[in-house]
């Protein structure tokens, strides 16, 4: 079988190398067929070279649908042919974070196909107990888990009640999914964003009818109006964006919940009277937990999580060096889905 594996080399450069050896298969490991990669902002960041702490050459690929070929540790309750999703956080087990269940910020956090080869090849090596099955997901499905995992923790994190009033600033991949979890939850969503054809997306896509023009003056007002007067009590900023996270922090009602889903390389500021008066929680949410993962499996399986709208753009493992640059720059990027046929 060719072994066709594709390798960013360097910023802007993804060469194939077709005849990459089969991986080695370590203790506690599974040998798993790679179906789909899906391609999220971390993978564009490490393209156009402006991935922090990030090591070139690199094989990307952390959003997976793969097939078992070897189970490896019978521990793990896999078998030959299980269809899975693929957790990437690779943590150590054994520090404070790990000790306290959650490995979604172990202290020495690898992602893989970030800080370790990832997915871009046919067959690779992963720790089995990091693998999540599903009798009746597609791989498509299974390769959105990890993007839905960065959403669905955030909303883990501030448990929002039914009909409670939230706001998620930024409708990027990461708000959609924060969206989509907060809907689930039974929470009044309203979505915030400069761009009108985002916003138009979770419209259409995602049935939201609570829209707010980011860059209108009236924004403020527009936040009030849609909580019936009074502001959300649970605010998502998954921007990325300093500008707007600082600003976030006058958002929440008072009582309320700030949740920095997306983040920045550098400080933020806050005026600490205006937290204090209104008694903010403020937290930062990072990758998933285990069993998000499996609550997310769970979801799409029960259809309370629509995976419908997700994949924007489709190309094949063989295509990615050619085909990558124009997918990076379509403004209508969501989600780009690359399949990995079964001859290479
Ligand atoms: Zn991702
Ligand atoms: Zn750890």
């Amino acid at each position: 079988m060719p072994m066709l594996t594709i390798s960013l080399e360097a910023p802007g450069k993804f060469v194939a190398l077709p005849d990459a050896p089969a991986p080695e298969v370590p203790a506690g490991h599974a040998l798993v067929r790679v179906h789909r990669i899906g391609i999220c902002g971390t993978d564009l960041h490490a393209y156009r070279g402006r991935q922090p702490f990030f090591n070139y050459p690199r094989i990307l690929g952390h959003e997976l649908g793969v097939e078992v070929v070897e189970p490896g540790d019978p521990a793990a309750g896999l078998k030959r042919g299980d269809r899975c999703s693929v957790e990437p956080y690779l943590n150590c087990g054994r520090c404070v974070a790990c000790r306290r269940g959650k490995p979604n910020c172990c202290t020495q956090l690898k992602v893989l196909g970030v800080h370790t080869d990832g997915g871009m090849r046919p067959l690779i090596a992963v720790p089995a107990h990091k693998l999540h099955a599903s009798a009746t997901l597609s791989y498509d499905q299974l390769a959105l888990v990890e993007t839905l995992g960065i959403g669905a923790h955030a909303v883990e994190r501030a448990e929002p009640a039914a009909g409670e009033y939230v706001l998620v600033i930024g409708a990027g991949p990461i708000g959609l999914s924060v969206v989509q979890f907060a809907q689930a939850a039974g929470a009044r969503v309203a979505v915030m964003d400069t761009s009108a054809r985002r916003l138009e997306f979770c419209r259409r896509q995602l049935q939201i009818d609570r829209l707010v023009d980011a860059s209108a003056p009236d924004a403020d007002a527009r936040i009030l109006e849609l909580g019936g007067g009074e502001g959300p009590t649970i605010v998502f900023d998954a921007t990325g964006n300093a500008a707007s996270m600082t600003a976030a922090f006058k958002r929440p009602a008072a009582g309320g919940k700030l949740v920095f889903v997306g983040l920045v390389q550098g400080d933020l500021t806050f005026n600490d009277p205006e937290f204090h008066r209104r008694e903010l929680t403020v937290f930062a949410s990072r990758n998933a937990r285990p069993e998000t993962f499996r609550a997310i499996v769970a979801a799409i399986e029960a259809g309370r999580i629509d995976t419908s709208p997700w994949i924007t753009h489709r190309l094949t493992l063989a295509d990615v060096p050619a085909a990558f640059e124009a997918v990076a720059a379509d403004p209508t990027l969501l989600k780009a889905m690359v399949s990995v046929p079964a001859e290479g």
